[in-house]
Order: C-alpha cells, then structure tokens, then sequence
C-alpha cells in the first residue's frame, strides 16, 4: 500500500478532474467555477469547446489539448507542470473525465507518478437518466457505448443478456437506430427508457419498452440519448445462500471443484462467475485438497 496523504493537505500536487455541464450551464457549481479560477492551465479534451465554456462563464486561461489520441504523450507534460507546482484542472467535452470519455490514461499516469486526484461533482448523463427512469436503480450496469462493429456489439450484448441489474447504454444520434434493432434482437422484450437532451430545453423521457421503440421515428430521435434497459426478469434472482448450499451438497458428495460449480451454476442457471467468486470466498481454504 502507498504512504497515505489526504488529498487536501500535504505536500503532493494534485490534479482537479472537473465535471461540466451537459447541457444546462447554470449546472456548473461554484466549487468547479472555484477551481477553474485559481487553476494556472486547463487541460481538456477539445480547446475548442472548453474555450467556449471558459469564456462563457468569464474566464481565460491557458488550455492544454489532451483528447483520446494524445492522452499518454500530453499527460507527461501534465505531470511535468503539476510536479512543479503549477494548478492544473482537467475537463472533458460533457460530464465527468474519464466517463465514455478521456481522462483515465491521465489519471492513471498522475497517480503513477505521486500525484494525486480529486474529482469536482457535477452533471453525468447516466445517473440523470437512471434516476428518472423509473426503472429499479438499486443495481445497475453502465456499459457506455455499445462497439460500433455489428460482431462485436452481438458479443457485448450476448454477455450482458442475464444481468440481473438496470443496464444504461450511451448512443449518438447516427446510431440509434441500429441500436435500438439490435438492443430487441438479443435481449428480448423488455421495459425500456431513452432520455433525450438531457438538462436541455428539449429534454424528453420516452418510456415504453424494446419492441415499442423499433417504431420510433428516427427523425424524432435527434439529440444526445442514454438507454436505460431493465435487467433479466426472466429468471428468478438466486440467492447467495441457495447457491453456497447446492454448491456444498455437490462439494460433500465428492464432486471436485471445477465440476460442482460448473453444475451448480447450470443447476440454478446462474452465471459460473458468480459461483466461482462464492466457492473462493466460503470454500477455497478449507476444500483445497479436492481441486
Ligand atoms: N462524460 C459524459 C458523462 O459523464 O455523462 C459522457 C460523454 S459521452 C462521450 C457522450 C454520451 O453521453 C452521448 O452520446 C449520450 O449518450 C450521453 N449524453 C451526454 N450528454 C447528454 C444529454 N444532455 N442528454 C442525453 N444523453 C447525453
């Protein structure tokens, strides 16, 4: 483990990762406009943009470009500046660094380098959706964006398809479509949400589920968009308990491990994974003989 140092006390630099409005301006907070203020460079994910939001909320300051492409070179000069004592915050194009956007190469070279990193609050996207989804939010999965290359996006589904827990997808406007058709074609008919323009003037939530939203009119679907789906009612939910005990009664009649939990998974159809993770917590030191 690190020597341990509080983020806002000691004598280690630290990088501000700032989250920005997605939408609304007035969702910046005064702790971010704070920041921003006494920060010497902005780094962030398109100068452009933040130029604009800068100028926009009164401020001018020297920015650093550091988007998906230049991340690993840039975050050296980065790292460079804060080891010399210079204030510097970071911000990507909407929301929280680092979330379906650039930032954790970054974060990830500070930290490597003694530098620690504190995140401001702010706007996201995901949690503003779920939150007024409807949907069960006392578990949830966010996957982001869905690969764009059809095979690819089939597998990512393929092994989201049991989750038990809310799913929220990221999608652009471009894609939405095709999405949509493939969000119905491997996970079946469920309840679903799009959240459109949030925080905007147009902000919209379309409630309905998959096989209702391949009738969307694409013209009416402009915007930026989350999906939130409901996670795999099909299945009853399997608790820890019922599975650490098929798990044992296969363990006492002399199963090894490998088999006992590749049949209790099929026997409860729950996934292998989880079983593994319960046969390592409860099992693995006192069973160790039988592998
Ligand atoms: N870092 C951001 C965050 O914390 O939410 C996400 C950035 S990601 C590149 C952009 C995606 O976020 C969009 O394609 C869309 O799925 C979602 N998004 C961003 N702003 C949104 C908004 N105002 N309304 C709905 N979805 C939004």
């Amino acid at each position: 483990m690190r020597e341990r140092e509080p983020n806002f006390q000691g004598p280690s630099p630290l990088l501000y990762l700032l989250a920005t409005p997605i939408g609304n301006l007035e969702e910046i907070s005064p702790r971010t406009k704070n920041i921003i203020e006494q920060a010497e460079y902005i780094a962030c994910e398109d100068t452009r943009n933040s130029g604009l939001l800068l100028s926009r909320l009164g401020f001018d300051k020297k920015l650093i470009s550091c988007h998906e492409h230049n991340e690993e070179q840039v975050s050296e000069q980065i790292v460079r500046l804060l080891n010399e004592g210079k204030k510097v915050a970071y911000m990507s194009d909407a929301g929280y660094p680092a979330i379906s956007d650039p930032g954790s190469r970054l974060v990830a070279n500070c930290l490597a380098n003694g530098i620690k990193v504190a995140t401001v609050s702010g706007p996201n996207a995901a949690l503003n959706a779920l939150a007024s989804s409807g949907l069960d939010s006392t578990h949830f999965y966010f996957h982001g964006f869905l690969s764009a290359k059809p095979s690819e996006r089939d597998t990512e589904l393929e092994q989201i398809k049991n989750r038990k827990e809310t799913v929220i997808f990221y999608e652009s406007p471009h894609r939405i479509k095709k999405t949509l058709t493939a969000l119905y074609e491997s996970l079946g008919e469920r309840k679903a949400v799009i959240a459109r323009e949030l925080t905007k003037a147009h902000e919209e939530y379309i409630r309905g589920n998959l096989k209702e939203f391949l009738d969307l009119d694409e013209t009416t679907l402009k915007g930026e968009m989350v999906i939130i789906v409901e996670g795999d009612k099909s299945q009853p939910v399997v608790s820890e308990e019922a599975i650490l005990e098929q798990l044992k009664s296969l363990l006492d009649e002399g199963l090894r491990s490998k088999e006992a939990i590749k049949k209790t998974a099929e026997l409860l159809s729950v996934n292998k994974n989880q079983v593994y993770s319960l046969y390592l917590a409860n099992f693995k030191n006192s069973l160790n003989r039988r592998r």
